[in-house]
């Protein structure tokens, strides 16, 4: 059976560990992060060039089944694999995490869209943002507010405003590491996807021993599909 994995989550990572050994898989980035991290199966690289793109690919690659084991905010590919695999006849299932539920002393606002940001956090603050370069342009309104970015690859361009900057890490921190951090920064506010997991969990964990408020963006909406929450639910769903 040849599996089409479409990766750039650790959740894809670790689904392909599982199951290389029993199928034919090719995982597929986008090509977004420049050192991925070696997946240990054939990986092809870039966008397929939108939903016929993809429907070309899976019919030369003769793939039988894609499983979508983007970010759960990776939402333009989620639906092009959704629509692509109706049209080709290829079974398809979404692995995503479970999202993260706020705790006792959580403070969370939500919003839909970044946008909404500016009517929430006052002027003066100083802003964590948790939600990678690609968002940048979407906190265009938060003038006369202190942000910072956290990015993965060291930016290869300035910070878009004059009241900001980008600072480089790759996660997983500790929760003590992301207290020092916030502390040493005087962060007063996070902003943050819903990305669920443990992994990125630690920056709510140490927001909330520090009593800090948090923005949470909602989840973009998802296709009509089928949806595992786990790796281990998505071996089992493969081999039946
Ligand atoms: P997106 O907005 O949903 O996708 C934009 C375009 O990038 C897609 O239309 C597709 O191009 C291409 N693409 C996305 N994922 C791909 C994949 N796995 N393989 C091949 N092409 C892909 O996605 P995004 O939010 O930019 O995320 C890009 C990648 O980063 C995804 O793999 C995602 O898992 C990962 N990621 C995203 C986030 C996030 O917060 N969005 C966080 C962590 C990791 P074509 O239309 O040309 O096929």
């Amino acid at each position: 059976m040849r599996v089409l994995v479409l990766a750039g989550t650790s959740d894809a990572r670790a689904l392909i560990g599982e199951i290389s050994a029993k199928y034919d898989v090719i995982a597929s980035l986008a090509g977004a992060t420049r050192d991925p991290i070696d997946l240990g199966c054939e990986t092809r690289v870039g966008g397929f060039g939108g939903v016929d793109g993809l429907v070309a690919y899976l019919e030369e690659a003769k793939i039988d089944v894609v499983v979508d084991g983007t970010h759960p905010f990776a939402a333009q590919m989620t639906w092009h694999a959704a629509n692509a695999c109706a049209i080709a006849g290829v079974r398809h299932v979404i692995l995503q995490r479970l999202g993260w539920k706020p705790q006792a002393g959580d403070d969370w606002r939500y919003v839909e869209r970044f946008e909404e940001v500016e009517g929430i956090i006052p002027e003066g603050a100083t802003v964590f943002l948790g939600t990678g370069r690609q968002t940048l342009d979407q906190f265009a309104g938060l003038k006369g507010r202190r942000l910072l970015c956290r990015v993965i690859d060291p930016p290869q361009r300035a910070f878009p405003y004059e009241n900001g900057r980008f600072v480089v890490g790759r996660p997983p921190f500790s929760i003590e590491e992301e207290v020092a951090f916030f502390k040493a920064e005087g962060i007063e506010w996070l902003v943050v996807k819903n990305a669920g997991g443990t992994r990125s969990r630690s920056k709510l964990d140490a927001a909330r021993q520090l009593g800090l408020p948090v923005v949470m963006q909602k989840r973009p909406k998802r296709p009509e599909a089928a949806v595992v929450w786990s790796v281990k639910d998505c071996v089992a769903w493969l081999a039946q």
